[in-house]
């Protein structure tokens, strides 16, 4: 599945300036590199187009670079390496995140599924802000029998990012058919794992337009996470409100 037969390469989706459209950092103006490929299946996935590991353009690495450089605008707070999932490119990843912080003073931000704990190690180095997303039993984004080693592999990866003491913050996704007590569990689990003091944040994300949960069910949801983590905050995609990427 990953992509490492050659480390001169890199397959994108696409690279652009907007804003930050969710979780922590919503509205801060970003580069967005979005690699291609993502093995999970989330129905309420934005970025189908970038699914396929074949989706994109073939670039040499010294292309992204230019890219980058070219792309690059004033005032800009950070670079994300987005997807699709971007540690199925991790060579490459490292290898364009190395340069950002080598050749600029901005922070680089992992949007990752946090599927493999190994490769998000790796790439941890590089990185100044983690967002870990958990994905909730029921979602249904792997196989049944996946999940498991899915929830170990975001467990792990919350772990790394706070024991390394990178800007952290959890996400989840909440659609109205979120299952309120395997919900509960899933947050029980992380307070297990990390206390509130350790994160930056505790973003609840309403899914837009499918399956969109009601003003109720997010009470609900903020009402069981708050008091374990009390800075919990319900954060829509910016980004679909005001027209942007
Ligand atoms: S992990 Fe992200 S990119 Fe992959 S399917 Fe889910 S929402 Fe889409």
């Amino acid at each position: 599945m990953q992509r490492t037969e050659n480390n001169t390469k890199v397959r994108v989706s696409e690279i652009f300036t907007s804003f930050e459209g969710e979780g922590l950092f919503v509205g801060k103006k970003t580069l967005f590199i979005r690699l291609s490929g993502c093995h999970l299946k989330c129905r309420w996935c934005d970025t189908k187009y970038a699914l396929p590991l074949d989706s994109g353009t073939d670039y040499q690495i010294d292309e992204i670079k230019d890219l980058i450089v070219k792309e690059l605008q004033p005032f800009t707070y950070k670079v994300n390496f987005t997807g699709g999932e971007p540690l199925l490119q991790i060579e490459a990843v490292i290898q364009l995140a190395d340069f950002i912080k080598k050749y600029t003073n901005l922070r680089t931000y992992i949007e990752s599924s946090c599927f493999d704990f190994e490769l998000f190690r790796r790439v941890l180095p590089y990185m100044d802000i983690c967002k870990v997303e958990f994905k909730t039993e029921d979602s249904k984004v792997v196989k049944d029998d996946e999940y498991y080693y899915l929830l170990l592999n975001e467990f792990r990866c919350l772990e790394l990012a706070v024991q390394n003491n990178k800007t952290t913050y959890i996400k989840i996704v909440v659609t109205n058919s979120t299952n309120l007590e395997s919900f509960k569990n899933l947050v029980y689990n992380i307070s297990k794992k990390v206390k509130p003091s350790e994160i930056m944040g505790f973003i609840i994300q309403p899914t837009y337009g499918i399956d969109q949960p009601t003003i109720n069910k997010l009470l609900d949801t903020y009402d069981i996470v708050q008091p374990m983590f009390p800075d919990v905050r319900i954060i829509p995609q910016l980004h679909k409100e005001i027209g942007a990427r």
